[in-house]
């Protein structure tokens, strides 16, 4: 059975982002970005905690089942560095009868074999 992954590629979860949530480290923030999305739409935290930057991770996460998260649209995925990098992308949400989207611009740097997120400016 084909399951799209949440993040939007048009590929398989199993092909696209989770590969990552079971191990493989990220070749860029973009991807980064994209499989971060996909763990909240999963409600996967402990990948979200160790996708985390250790300076900026929160101690304890706790998502609202509640929120179920329908898109996700990058828009800009730029270097700032040589370890460094943006993304900006807008996710759109739904909560009962309720929608909503966010425009966010994170930060992410390059760590180990793989990159984190290290924090956002939410437009
Ligand atoms: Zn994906």
């Amino acid at each position: 059975m084909f399951e799209p992954c949440n993040c939007g590629s048009g590929k398989t979860y199993l092909g696209c982002c989770g590969r990552l949530h079971s191990g493989t480290p990220a070749r860029d923030a973009e991807e980064l970005m994209r499989s971060r999305y996909a763990a909240y739409a999963r409600g996967k935290t402990a990948y979200l905690q160790k996708s985390w930057a250790v300076e900026t991770r929160p101690l304890t996460l706790t998502l609202d089942p509640a929120q179920v998260w329908t898109g996700l649209k990058i828009e800009r995925h730029e270097a700032t560095g040589p370890d460094t990098a943006i993304v900006r992308f807008t996710a759109t949400w739904r909560m009962g009868a309720q929608t909503g989207r966010m425009t966010e611009t994170s930060r992410f740097r390059r760590d180990g074999a793989g990159w984190v997120y290290i924090d956002g400016a939410v437009e």
